[in-house]
C-alpha cells in the first residue's frame, strides 16, 4: 500500500522509534524529580530533545515549550495571548482558512466577547497583505494576529516574512501555526524576529503523535514574553504549561527534528522530484478530468491537491484504499464540507471531486511509479 496522506500523519522514522524506546522502557524517570540518576537521566533526554527542537526552527531552547501536539499549542497561545493582554484591547485578527484549532478557539473566544476579523483569502488561499496592513494601521489595532505558515488542504504558503515584518511594524504579536511546513520549508526564526509565536508537531514531521510544541520568543531585552498559561499546576515547562513531561514523546520529537533539520534540503528535493513524478503520472492517465487547486509557485513540497472532474471523491479513496491512501482534505474536519475550499471559492460539486495527495521523501519511487500506472 503507497501512503499518499503524510499532511495528516506520518509514518515514525526507525531511527526516531529507537531513540525513544529505552524511555518507555528503564529509562522511566521523571525529569522534574531531583538528585538521583534516573531523573537525571531524564532530565538531560528531554534538555537534547528540547536544543534539537531550537535548532531545526532557529530559536533558543528556553523558547520551546513541549506541548501535546500543535492543536494544544494553538489554543495556549490564542488564549493565552487575550486572557493576558485584555486590558490592552480585544481584537484578533486571523483567517478564514485556518485550521479548526485556530478558528474553533477564535469562535470560543468570540463567545467570550473578544471581536475577531477573518481575512479573506486568494484563490490559493493566501491573505492579502494590504488587507494586513489597513487593520494594522488602522485605530482598531489588534493584540494578536494569527496566520498559519503553510495551509493543510491546498498547501500553499503564506508571505510569512512580510506578515511578520509588518506585525513587528506595528508592534503587534504575530502567531503562526507551522505544523504543516516542519521540514519542508527552512524556519528559521532568528531570520523572522516579528514571529513571536510558532506552533508546531511532531507527528508530521516523522515522529511521533501526542507532542508537539509551541515557541514563545523572548523580548529583544531576553525577557520571557508573557501569556496566561493553558493548563495551570506545577509549571514544569517554564511556568508556561503543567503537567509531567511525556519524555519518550519528547525524545522522539527531538531525533525527528534532528534527522528533519540534518535532511532539509535532500527531502525538499525529493519531495519536488515526487511531485513532478505524480503530476506526470495523473496527466498522463487523467489528462481530460484533471485539474489542480493548488498553486505551483510558493507552495509545501510534495503537496497536491487536485480535482477529477465528474469523480466523487469518497467513493474513489474507498476504491483504490487497498492500492493508495489518499485524502478528501484535512483528516481534521473529515464531516464537514472543506471550509478552506469554500473559502478560495470551489463549488460543492467541486469540492467532491477533490483529493488531497501529500507525499513524503522516504516514498519508494519504483512501488509508487508502477501503482500510479496501474491505478
Ligand atoms: N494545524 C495544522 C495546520 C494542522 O495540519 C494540524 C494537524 N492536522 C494541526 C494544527 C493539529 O495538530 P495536532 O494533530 O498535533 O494537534
Amino acid at each position: 500500500m503507497i501512503y499518499l496522506d503524510n499532511s495528516a500523519t506520518t509514518s515514525i522514522h526507525p531511527e526516531v522509534l529507537d531513540a525513544m524506546l529505552p524511555y518507555l522502557k528503564e529509562e522511566y524517570g521523571n525529569p522534574s524529580s531531583k538528585y538521583y540518576t534516573l531523573a537525571e537521566n531524564a532530565k538531560k533526554a528531554v534538555d537534547q530533545a528540547r536544543s534539537q527542537v531550537a535548532s531545526l526552527l532557529g530559536c533558543d531552547s528556553e523558547e520551546v515549550v513541549f506541548t501535546s501536539g500543535a492543536t494544544e499549542s494553538n489554543n495556549m497561545i490564542i488564549k493565552g495571548v487575550a486572557d493576558f493582554y485584555s486590558d490592552k484591547g480585544n481584537h484578533i485578527v486571523t483567517s478564514k482558512v485556518e485550521h479548526p484549532s485556530v478558528l474553533e478557539t477564535c469562535k470560543f473566544l468570540e463567545s467570550k466577547g473578544f471581536r475577531l476579523t477573518y481575512l479573506n483569502v486568494d484563490q490559493f488561499g493566501r491573505i492579502n497583505l494590504g488587507d494586513l496592513k489597513a487593520i494594522l494601521e488602522s485605530d482598531d489595532k489588534p493584540i494578536l494576529v494569527s496566520l498559519m505558515w503553510g495551509n493543510n488542504e491546498i498547501g500553499s504558503l503564506n508571505d510569512v516574512e512580510e506578515i511578520a515584518n509588518l506585525c513587528q511594524q506595528s508592534k503587534v504579536f504575530f502567531h503562526t501555526d507551522a505544523t504543516q511546513v516542519l521540514g519542508k520549508v527552512n524556519v528559521d526564526l532568528e531570520q523572522h524576529k516579528g514571529i513571536q509565536f510558532l506552533s508546531c508537531s511532531a507527528h508530521k514531521v516523522h515522529g511521533p503523535k501526542g507532542v508537539g510544541a509551541c515557541i514563545i520568543r523572548k523580548h529583544k531585552l531576553g525577557l520571557k514574553t508573557k501569556i496566561t498559561p493553558l493548563l495551570h499546576g506545577g509549571g514544569q515547562e517554564n511556568e508556561y504549561r503543567s503537567g509531567t513531561l511525556a519524555v519518550h514523546n519528547i525524545v522522539g520529537f527531538g531525533k525527528a527534528a534532528q534527522l528533519a533539520q540534518i535532511h532539509l534540503e535532500e527531502n525538499i528535493n525529493s519531495l519536488k522530484t515526487l511531485e513532478e513524478i505524480t503530476k506526470r503520472g495523473l496527466l498522463n492517465k487523467f489528462e481530460e478530468i484533471i485539474s489542480f487547486n493548488n498553486d505551483n509557485q510558493n507552495k509545501i513540497p510534495g503537496f497536491l491537491s487536485i480535482q477529477l472532474k465528474g469523480i466523487n471523491n469518497e467513493l474513489l479513496i474507498r476504491k483504490v484504499s487497498d492500492q493508495l491512501a489518499l485524502s478528501t482534505g484535512s483528516a481534521c474536519s473529515s464531516t464537514k464540507p472543506s471550509h478552506v475550499l469554500s473559502a478560495i471559492g470551489k463549488s460543492l460539486d467541486e469540492v467532491r471531486s477533490t483529493l488531497r495527495i501529500t507525499l513524503s521523501p522516504n516514498l519508494n519511487i519504483e512501488e509508487f511509479r508502477e501503482t500510479i500506472s496501474n491505478l
